[in-house]
């Protein structure tokens, strides 16, 4: 008999009922060290007390209106959003792939608009993860995620990740965007160099292509900035937010410059939540605490320290790890037995990290994770990485 939520997810033998900064407690006490954090989702930890009165407030005052109305917390937010970044304007989702959508529905209308109603393709790379959705799978293109799922959605065209060869091979004229995530997350943590970055923005420069960043993983100050294309100097025409700018609360959004967003007029696209006054609430409080020179710092410092400490786990454990690989507190280990096999040794531990693909395991710790917690997680990978041998 199909259990009555539908099988989709193969789940972990653990059920956690209460979160605390970077810790996750069992029914029965047990504490787990959360490397996941909702998979770069609780970006400032659980139950952090300026998010939750964020939230409570709101919920005292008015949950919800329609986007037929104006609503404070969501202008507030885009302002602080169009402030902090290269866009001008923002459109709320509730999640990623929503916001995968509404790049490509964006895309498609700016051509449109300007006349080339046939200009659809979008250049994506492989091992990307750009969401659920029919755009998104169609988007990354694994048959992993599509088979079964056809027809696709069309005009996508898929390219090695990181080849700015292909890239210039395969731009043209005729590309509508070119759509890539600047560190890879699913696809196994790994950062684009900035000579890519600057030559993706050449190429869409030639040929007017829009450049979408999908930022939903390693922005929100996961690598050390607020956005990871910041280390490479150029910007993007569109980008797609989501997971750590709700801090756990359900909310993404598509960032974009004027022009790019031009196709986009009244009536053109919408949601019922999509920046409802719960969720801007909460991502302002996220925005305020994560958007500033301080905490940024303090993301590097930890990172660094973090990876200094990975560094010596990965050298006294050879037959576990083979490397350490990212960008500020957007981590990951590769594996020499199976990433899996980690993930529920760690478990065994009171460790929770997420796989990830090429055998990595990801360590996507809260952004203001205690100095005291990186030394507990290192101590925590080492007994994983000795229960393994
Ligand atoms: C998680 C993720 C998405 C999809 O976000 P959802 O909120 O799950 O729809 C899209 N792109 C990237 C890079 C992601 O990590």
């Amino acid at each position: 008999m199909i259990p009555s939520i539908l099988p989709t997810y193969s789940r972990a033998p653990l059920t956690f009922v209460k979160g605390e900064g970077s810790w996750l407690i069992e029914a029965d006490g047990r504490r787990f060290l959360d490397l996941g954090a909702g998979i770069a989702v609780n970006a400032l930890g659980h139950a952090h007390p300026k998010l939750v009165a964020a939230l409570t407030d709101q919920a005292q005052a008015l949950w919800h209106t329609s986007n037929l109305y104006h609503i404070p917390a969501q202008q507030k937010l885009a302002d602080m959003l169009v402030e902090k970044t290269f866009a001008d304007t923002a459109f709320f989702t509730n999640s990623g792939t929503e916001a995968c959508e509404l790049a490509v529905k964006m895309t498609r209308k700016y051509w449109y608009e300007k006349g080339q109603p046939d200009r659809t393709e979008i250049i994506a790379f492989n091992g990307s993860f750009h969401g659920r959705s029919a755009a998104g799978i169609a988007a990354a293109g694994s048959e992993k995620m599509t088979k079964g799922f056809g027809p696709l959605l069309a005009g996508f065209t898929h390219l090695p990740f990181g080849d700015l060869d292909a890239l210039k091979a395969a731009a043209s004229a005729q590309t509508a965007a070119i759509i890539v995530e600047p560190v890879l997350g699913e696809g196994g943590i790994v950062p684009l160099s900035e000579a890519f970055l600057q030559g993706l923005r050449e190429v869409c420069d030639t040929y007017g292509i829009l450049m979408i960043l999908d930022e939903v993983q390693c922005g929100m100050g996961r690598t050390g900035r607020l956005f990871a294309h910041e280390y490479s100097g150029v910007t993007p025409d569109i980008m797609m937010v989501a997971k750590g700018i709700g801090g756990g609360f359900p909310l993404g959004c598509v960032l974009a410059t004027e022009q790019a967003a031009s196709g986009m007029t009244a009536g053109s696209h919408g949601s019922t939540y999509g920046g409802n006054p719960l969720a801007c609430a909460v991502g302002c409080a996220v925005m305020e605490e994560i958007a500033t020179d301080a905490f940024l710092a303090e993301v590097n410092r930890k990172a660094g320290m973090f990876r200094q400490k990975l560094e010596g786990l990965v050298a006294s454990n050879p037959d576990v790890f083979e490397e350490v690989r990212g960008v500020g507190l957007m981590l990951g280990l590769k594996c020499k037995v199976p990433n899996t096999d980690v993930v529920n040794a760690g478990y065994g531990a009171g460790l929770l990290t997420v796989p990830a693909a090429d055998n990595m395991i990801r360590l996507l710790p809260a952004l203001n994770i205690p100095d005291e917690d990186i030394t507990a997680a290192a101590d925590l990978l080492t007994k994983t990485a000795e229960s393994l041998v």
